[in-house]
């Protein structure tokens, strides 16, 4: 039964942490959200309906207690919140920040439809658990009674560390390979800072080594092990290697000096949040200070490489998308965060050539229109022959999103089966490839997808692994 703390949303508007001004964080990589205080968390918890069916938590990809934990918020019990929001996920504290809510949990909350603003539900996770590391109410990893089986996961992004926790609480050893020198995936090198705080990753990546997870950096599987060579150390193996391989765009210039993929771009700048020494960065390849800086691409991408120039010090940053606002893929959020940052956005707009005297110099723009609806529904741009423009462009960083690496050629395993995306073939049920014994999960399976996502299939695919790995102990039981 609802608690009459709850239900508050006619006499309580909707709030969201403030945003620091667009002058003061277009300076620093820190977060643009400030956090709730106390009392601002639980009002905000108590606007919750406390619905019978809640659509928050149907559309929210880990089916979080939703309902629950916002009443035990704005009860006070914000430790029983965090155990209850803490079942569920791995990380709610990282979903609160980078989860696209409005198109989740807060896009489908019944208050939002009835016209009050949806409940800050994304905001209230963030500080439950942001609470939670404070106060010291989270547990180490406690790792099970030792089932002698060792387990290798490839890839220690958001699926590749959810599988890993699991697995190790169920008492397997795990050991996690990347080739990466830091563990954490797109979380650490692709999500900029001011989306995403270093330091908020790194604590979840330090308690899972506390716990006895092996970590391998700096180990690329394919260069420093073949598949198979990993197959014969471990009883099961997970692939969660995620998607890399960046879509070009086919015009003329596009390899000139200047022209440069996006990853390239965010990996350099997280990696200077960290302190490190990039070559690329500090000889100024990689950096847009001063620069014209032209990205192109409207996915989240292409919204964190703007919003990292302008926090470079860019003279200029121009975002050109072929379709328009309404139609492009990454958040509005997003796009609002930038504009309020100054970022000029050149919607119905493609690149036709770049031009360059070894470095690009200029972008020359096709206009677009939007056409008949595709097959799946989407209104295809299509080039506008009355729209044709020059784009000043001392940077050109291209964001048009990823596909799978070939993994078969590249593991040396031509009998891992892949769609004909390049995703790995999966079981739906079991989530194993066509080898036996190897699992996979994350964009790897899904091709470009959420974190929150790649943490549901982390979720599920360790079940599936620990079910096979006991029936595997039991027939080796049994031969013996
Ligand atoms: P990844 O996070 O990609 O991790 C895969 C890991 O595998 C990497 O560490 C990689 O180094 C390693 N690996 C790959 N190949 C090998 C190999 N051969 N040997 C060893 N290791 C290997 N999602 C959101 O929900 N919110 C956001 O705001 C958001 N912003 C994003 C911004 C950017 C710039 C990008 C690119 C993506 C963003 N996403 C966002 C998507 C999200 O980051 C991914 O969906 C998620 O990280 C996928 O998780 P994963 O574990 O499958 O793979
Ligand atoms: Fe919403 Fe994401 Fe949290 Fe689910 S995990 S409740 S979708 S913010
Ligand atoms: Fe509360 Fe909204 Fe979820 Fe209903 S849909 S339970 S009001 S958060």
């Amino acid at each position: 039964m609802a608690s009459d703390r709850m239900l508050q949303f006619v006499e309580r508007e909707q709030s969201y942490p403030d945003k620091r001004s667009a002058e003061q964080r277009a300076h620093d990589f820190r977060e643009i959200a400030e956090r709730y205080a106390a009392p601002d968390a639980d009002a905000q918890a108590a606007r919750c309906s406390q619905c019978g069916v809640p659509y928050c938590s149907v559309h929210c990809p880990l089916h979080n207690h939703i309902p629950d934990w916002l009443r035990l918020t704005a009860e006070g019990r914000l430790r029983e919140a965090y155990e209850l929001s803490n079942a569920t996920s791995t990380m709610p504290e990282i979903c609160g920040r980078i989860c696209p809510q409005d198109r989740l949990c807060e896009g489908n909350c019944v208050i939002e439809f009835s016209g009050h603003g949806a409940v800050t539900i994304g905001s209230v996770e963030k500080y439950i658990t942001d609470t939670a590391w404070a106060e010291g109410w989270v547990e180490p990893l406690h790792p099970g009674a030792a089932t002698g089986q060792s387990v290798g996961i490839i890839g220690a992004g958001p699926a590749g560390l959810t599988a890993a926790e699991y697995l190790r609480a169920a008492g397997h050893e795990v050991h996690v390979y990347d080739r990466h020198d830091r563990a954490g995936g797109l979380l650490t090198y692709g999500i900029p800072g001011f989306k995403l705080e270093k330091d908020v990753v790194m604590r979840r990546i330090d308690r899972l080594v506390a716990g006895g997870i092996h970590f391998h950096l700096g180990f690329a599987v394919g260069e420093d092990a073949t598949l198979d060579a990993l197959r014969q150390k471990h009883d099961a193996i997970l692939i969660a290697t995620g998607v890399y391989k960046a879509r070009e765009i086919k015009v003329p210039g596009n390899t000139a000096d200047g022209v440069i993929a996006a990853l390239d771009y965010l990996i350099a700048s997280n990696r200077k949040s960290f302190g490190d020494a990039v070559p690329a960065f500090d000889d100024g390849r990689l950096d847009a200070r001063d620069k014209h800086v032209v990205v192109i691409g409207g996915g989240d991408t292409a919204m964190d490489c703007v919003r990292t120039a302008v926090r470079q010090g860019a003279k200029s940053v121009k975002c050109l998308y072929r379709r328009d606002r309404e139609n492009m893929p990454g958040s509005q959020r997003e796009v609002t965060n930038a504009e309020e940052e100054g970022v000029e956005f050149v919607w119905l707009s493609a690149p036709e050539s770049f031009t360059a005297d070894k470095h690009v110099k200029e972008v020359a723009v096709a206009g677009m229109r939007l056409g008949a609806p595709d097959a799946s529904g989407r209104r295809s741009p299509e080039a506008d022959p009355g729209r044709q423009f020059d784009v000043p462009a001392d940077m050109v960083i291209k964001a048009l999103g990823f596909d799978p690496e070939e993994l078969p050629h590249l593991f040396g395993s031509p009998d891992l089966s892949v769609t004909r995306w390049g995703t790995l073939r999966v079981d739906h049920q079991t989530m194993m490839t066509s080898l036996p014994g190897v699992f996979a999960a994350g964009d790897i399976v899904r091709g470009a997808s959420l974190v929150v996502w790649g943490i549901r299939d982390g979720r599920d695919v360790s079940d599936q692994m620990a079910k096979w790995l006991k029936a595997k102990a039991k027939s080796e039981k049994k031969a013996a």
